[in-house]
C-alpha cells in the first residue's frame, strides 16, 4: 500500500515537473509566420496537429456527420486546399470538410482541420463566399487563436501536469474535456478581424474577388433573424467588423475590385455546390444536447 501510495505521489510529482518542463521547451513564446506578432502558444505544432487528428471525428459526428455526396465534399476540399497552399503554413496536415448539419456554422480545430456545414453552404452564392469562409478558418488555423485561447483558458496547464504521467491522450482529452468546446471555438473581436484579413489575404492570392467576404458577413447578417446560426456565437459579427472589412477591402484591395482577374464565380458554385444539395434528403435535425 505504502508502495503504491508513494508511487502516486512521486508520479504526480514527476508529472508536475514534466510539465513545466513541457511548458518551457514545447510551446511558449514565438513569433507567428501568418501575423507576424509575437504571442503565447502553449501548443507546439506537433501538439497543435495531435489535438486537430484527436478531435475531428467527435467534432464530424456532432455535426450530423460528412455531407453523403463525394463531389461535394471534393469540391469543398479542392478550394480549401487551394487556399491553405497560398498560405504561410501550407505544410499542415490540412483538411475540409462539409457536414451534413441544417445550422449555419463553420469552425476549425489547430493543425488544419476546417469544417463548413450545409446549412452554411446552402446561405452562400458563389465560391468566392465559400472561400471567404474558408480563408477566415484558415486564418484562425494559421494565427494560431486556438492554441492561444486555450493557454489564456489555463485549461491547458492542468492538460500538461499529466502530460509525463498517463500518456499524449490524457492532455488532448482534457483540452477536449470541461468545455473544451468552448474554449476551441470562441473568439474575441481582435482575432475575428485578424481571421478576416487573413481570409482576404488567402483568397485574393487565389484570384476570388475580395467582395465575397462582405458577402458573407451580410448573409449572415440576412440570416440572423432565423435562429440557429451557430456561427455568430462562435463568430460574433458586430457593425464594426464589417466596416472594418469594407475599409481593407477599399484601401488594401481596390486593384482587385472589378479587375476580371479577381472572381465571384457563381457558375462553379452552384453546379458543383448547391445543385447537388438540393437533390440530397434535408440534412438531420441536431439533437438537443
Ligand atoms: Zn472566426
Amino acid at each position: 500500500m505504502t508502495n503504491i501510495r508513494r508511487n502516486g505521489w512521486f508520479n504526480t510529482f514527476a508529472a508536475l515537473l514534466l510539465g513545466a518542463v513541457a511548458a518551457l521547451s514545447l510551446g511558449g513564446c514565438s513569433v507567428n509566420p501568418a501575423t507576424g506578432e509575437r504571442q503565447f502558444n502553449m501548443l507546439s505544432e506537433d501538439q497543435e496537429v495531435a489535438l486537430g487528428i484527436e478531435a475531428a471525428p467527435q467534432f464530424i459526428q456532432q455535426g450530423g456527420g460528412k455531407i453523403p455526396d463525394a463531389n461535394v465534399q471534393a469540391y469543398v476540399s479542392s478550394i480549401g486546399q487551394k487556399l491553405a497552399a497560398a498560405s504561410e503554413r501550407p505544410d499542415l496536415p490540412w483538411e475540409f470538410f462539409a457536414l451534413n448539419s441544417p445550422i449555419i456554422n463553420a469552425f476549425a480545430l489547430p493543425g488544419g482541420k476546417v469544417f463548413i456545414t450545409r446549412g452554411l453552404m446552402e446561405q452562400l452564392e458563389n465560391e468566392a463566399e465559400l472561400a471567404a469562409v474558408l480563408g477566415h478558418e484558415v486564418g484562425h488555423v494559421n494565427a494560431e487563436h486556438i492554441g492561444q485561447q486555450m493557454s489564456r483558458a489555463k485549461v491547458f496547464e492542468i492538460g500538461l501536469q499529466v502530460v509525463g504521467a498517463v500518456s499524449e491522450q490524457s492532455w488532448i482529452d482534457t483540452a477536449l474535456g470541461a468545455g473544451g468546446n468552448l474554449y476551441l471555438l470562441k473568439f474575441g473581436r481582435d482575432q475575428e478581424s485578424q481571421s478576416d484579413s487573413l481570409g482576404l489575404r488567402y483568397m485574393t492570392k487565389c484570384g476570388y474577388d475580395p467582395r465575397g467576404m462582405l458577402g458573407v458577413m451580410h448573409v449572415l447578417q440576412d440570416a440572423s433573424g432565423g435562429g440557429g446560426i451557430e456561427m455568430l456565437q462562435t463568430h460574433p459579427l458586430p457593425q464594426t467588423r464589417i466596416d472594418r472589412v469594407e475599409q481593407e477591402i477599399n484601401e488594401g484591395y481596390a486593384a482587385m475590385l472589378n479587375n476580371p482577374q479577381y472572381t465571384l464565380q457563381p457558375t462553379p458554385y452552384q453546379q458543383q455546390a448547391l445543385a447537388p444539395l438540393k437533390k440530397l434528403p434535408p440534412a438531420p435535425q441536431p439533437k438537443a444536447q
